[in-house]
């Protein structure tokens, strides 16, 4: 292998492209399904980026507030290093381009969101963060002269030699497969949503890259921990469904069954202002027995202009939020398992890193805290890239007979994953009992694809772990 051998990033979301960036002057690889920020769950982040930089805040607090969300499942010592590298990250952003929104003094704007004991977030462009944030990482990576993006491709295969990772298999649209060597092979995949029948996700965020670390044995980690949105838009048939915001509910929205009862009046003291997870529970029973809705009819004329996304989002499908009810379903939001590995992104198999949401750093515990994974993304993608720059690559010469392809099995064919992502939303959703799990076990093994792999170590993993703990709540039988 040449000294050029580049490091390869499979994923073009904010950890991927921190990661690519962060890597320079080794050359790079950024491998993409699509160009751009298409398909990529990280231009969708609507609430921000976490950061305890206001006058007052600390670090500390703000590692105090993601191990309380985390249910104390946190590697404390990860925390601290998200927490106190928050603002070089958010420094960095402003410098490669992202203007965060700002008072008109000059002050950077914070807001607060549930599980911050404090306003504590940046935004840029309101609910538009995540689309900012991407455009600047993509405009930057499209300026470095040591990254070279191959967009249309499918990573669907790892290179493996002498027990190492040693590059990838890909495969473009015309469905014309190669292989490419590399001194580290970086899977930036993002989450599993897509693996559901509701998800906020991109349908991208379908677990290829887990799968992909899955098939050649590295350690995985947590996969039981699965956030659920409480409240996305429920659209018969649609998949990758919009988020209906929690602010509704704040702004005196409340959450009805189909006969127009309300749903969390003796649920919880806070009423439709319970936690996350306790929301999205009783919207699942609701959804089970006849469907939910969220009657915002308070919000009135001002509707289209304070809550214009949600706005669109309804009146796009014939729904007038300001007279109907909205209907709701709980989405498969964010995924806090993934890939087992360190504070620098190794995994238990040399060469291979994993970073943002496909990985377990053991960040986020048993549940994340509302935009801590952009932050994530940035800090550990950074991270990563800087080790990744002085590695030096492995093998003299690429020996393509040396190295043995593991690939993806078949992919299910379209209607086996419908029929597959039923059964775990079912099963794996956010109510979960020992008779459901074993159901769906039974279910999975029925399917003959790598999805279906991917969705037994799931199930497996839910099993396992037979007491709640945060976002995976098992019904006591
Ligand atoms: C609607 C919504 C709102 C959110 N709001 C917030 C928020 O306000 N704050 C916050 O911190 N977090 C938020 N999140 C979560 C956050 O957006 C994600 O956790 C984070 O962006 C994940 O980044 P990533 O780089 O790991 O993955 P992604 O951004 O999902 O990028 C994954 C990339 O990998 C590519 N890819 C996948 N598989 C393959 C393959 N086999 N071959 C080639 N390419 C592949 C994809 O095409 C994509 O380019 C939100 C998520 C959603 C869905």
């Amino acid at each position: 292998m040449s000294a050029a051998a580049p490091i390869i990033v499979v994923g073009g979301g904010i950890a991927g492209l921190a990661t690519a960036l962060a890597a320079a002057p080794a050359p790079v690889l950024l491998l993409t399904r699509a160009p751009g920020a298409k398909g990529v769950a990280s231009a969708m982040a609507q609430g921000g980026i976490a950061a305890a930089i206001a006058e007052g805040d600390t670090p500390a607090a703000h590692a105090h507030d993601t191990c309380v969300a985390g249910s104390h499942h946190n590697d404390a010592r990860i925390v601290e290093l998200l927490t106190s590298s928050a603002g070089e990250a958010v420094q960095w952003l402003q410098a490669i381009g992202v203007a965060f929104d700002r008072h008109p003094d000059g002050r950077l704007q914070f807001g607060r969101e549930g599980g911050h004991d404090r306003p504590r977030i940046v935004h840029a462009g309101g609910d538009a963060t995540g689309a900012r944030v991407m455009e600047a990482l993509v405009a930057a990576a499209r300026a470095a002269a040591h990254i070279t993006r191959q967009a249309g491709v499918e990573v669907d295969g790892l290179l493996m030699r002498d027990g190492q990772v040693c590059g990838v298999c890909m495969t473009d649209a015309e469905g014309r497969r190669s292989v490419v060597h590399g001194r580290a092979v970086v899977l930036a995949t993002g989450g599993i949503g897509g693996l559901f029948a509701q998800t906020s996700n991109p349908a991208d965020a379908d677990g290829s890259g887990l799968a992909l670390a899955q098939a050649v044995g590295v350690r995985l980690r947590d996969l039981e921990f699965v956030q659920f949105h409480p409240t996305a838009l429920a659209l018969p048939g649609v998949h990758s469904l919009p988020l209906v915001t929690e602010a509704l509910r704040g702004a005196g929205a409340t959450l009805r069954d189909s006969l127009g009862r309300a749903l969390m009046a003796d649920v919880h003291p806070l009423g439709d202002l319970a936690p996350r997870d306790t929301v999205a529970r009783r919207v699942f029973q609701a959804c089970q027995d006849g469907g939910a809705l969220l009657d915002a009819s308070v919000v009135g004329a001002d509707f289209p202009k304070r809550f214009p996304t949600v706005f669109h989002a309804c009146m796009d499908h014939g729904i007038d939020p300001r007279v109907q009810p909205i209907p709701v379903t709980p989405a498969a939001h964010f995924h806090m398992g993934g890939i087992d590995v360190d504070a620098d992104g190794r995994s238990s198999i040399a060469g291979l890193y994993a970073v943002g949401e496909v990985a377990c750093n053991g960040v986020h515990g048993a549940n994340r805290l509302a935009s801590n994974s952009l932050l994530e993304g940035v800090v550990f993608g950074r991270r990563l890239g800087a080790i990744l720059r002085g590695l030096p690559p492995p093998y003299d010469q690429p020996d393509a007979n040396a190295a043995q392809i593991v690939l993806h099995p078949e992919s299910l064919a379209e209607g086996d994953l419908i029929a597959l992502r039923a059964v775990l939303m079912q099963t794996m959703g956010p109510l979960r009992c020992q008779a459901g799990l074993k159901e769906g076990r039974r279910a999975c093994a029925a399917f003959n694809g790598w999805q279906a792999t991917l969705a037994g170590a799931l199930l497996d993993a839910a099993t396992a772990r037979r007491e709640s703990l945060g976002a995976h709540f098992r019904v006591q039988e």
